[in-house]
């Protein structure tokens, strides 16, 4: 089966659209967002319908849940706040109903998906060094973990108790005795300096993963961010994808 995984759409429509044509290219057979499809962007109702139209299964993020009002912007920074704020009073019922509807975590076929990390995953926690990479290892039991919300894609493949190695150059091959953890990075609000939508092609029969980047018209979504009256700042973050 071929996956097409990605995360973190944050409203950007644009992104999205020219991720699952990117996703077509290589015919990917099942699509999965692993949730933040709302926060930060402008395009909050096309970005939820296109998902819902889109994905064979999707999970639930932090800022979905929070636009939702299923719990408080407490921990965000103040643009994202004033951004989540603005989304709160966009989002239309029927957005509600998808994103309500949505699980924490999902697993198939030796595969889990969540939005943070497999361990709590309703208490969002970021994986960001070896030691988070362990504990997420340690909360799942299938061979294959894929996660979003820190917006910077990597790949970690681990061996019994080994350190888990980093594989650098975007896409490997599962060896044997080995399992593997993949932050599939950000399709609407990138943050590793790469601006580009990101996603990722995983082959569950040849055990291989590739992070793919796709360019987009990204002016054409800071032109609507500025119309909308979201921040500067989160509008020119977005050209430098940081
Ligand atoms: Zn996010």
């Amino acid at each position: 089966m071929l996956y097409g995984i990605c995360s973190d759409i944050h409203s950007n429509a644009t992104a999205l659209k020219a991720v699952l044509a990117s996703m077509d290219s290589y015919g990917v057979e099942r699509r999965v967002c692993l949730g933040d499809l709302v926060g930060y962007g402008p395009d909050v109702n096309e970005s939820v319908s296109l998902a819902a139209s889109s994905m064979d299964i999707s999970i639930i993020g932090n800022h979905d849940s929070v636009a939702m009002r299923w719990e408080s912007c407490l921990g965000f920074n103040p643009y994202a706040k004033q951004a989540i704020e603005w989304t709160q009073n966009q989002l239309s019922p029927e957005s509600v109903k998808y994103l309500d509807g949505l699980p924490y975590i999902f697993e198939e076929n030796e595969i889990c998906f969540v939005h943070a990390s497999p361990m709590s995953p309703a208490d969002w926690v970021y994986v960001t060094d070896l030691e988070d990479a362990l504990d997420a290892f340690d909360h799942f039991s299938g061979k294959y973990c894929f996660v979003g919300h820190t917006h910077s894609p990597v790949i970690v493949a681990m061996r019994d108790a080994a350190i888990p190695k980093v594989i650098e150059d975007g896409s490997y091959v599962l060896e044997k005795g080995e399992r593997l953890l993949v932050n599939v990075g950000s399709v609407g609000q990138p943050r590793d300096r790469d601006p580009r939508a990101c996603w990722c092609l995983f082959d569950s029969e040849k055990e291989s993963v590739q992070l793919i980047r796709v360019p987009y018209a990204i002016e054409e979504t800071q032109k609507r961010m500025r119309e909308a009256g979201i921040s500067d700042f989160l509008v020119e973050r977005l050209g430098v994808g940081r």
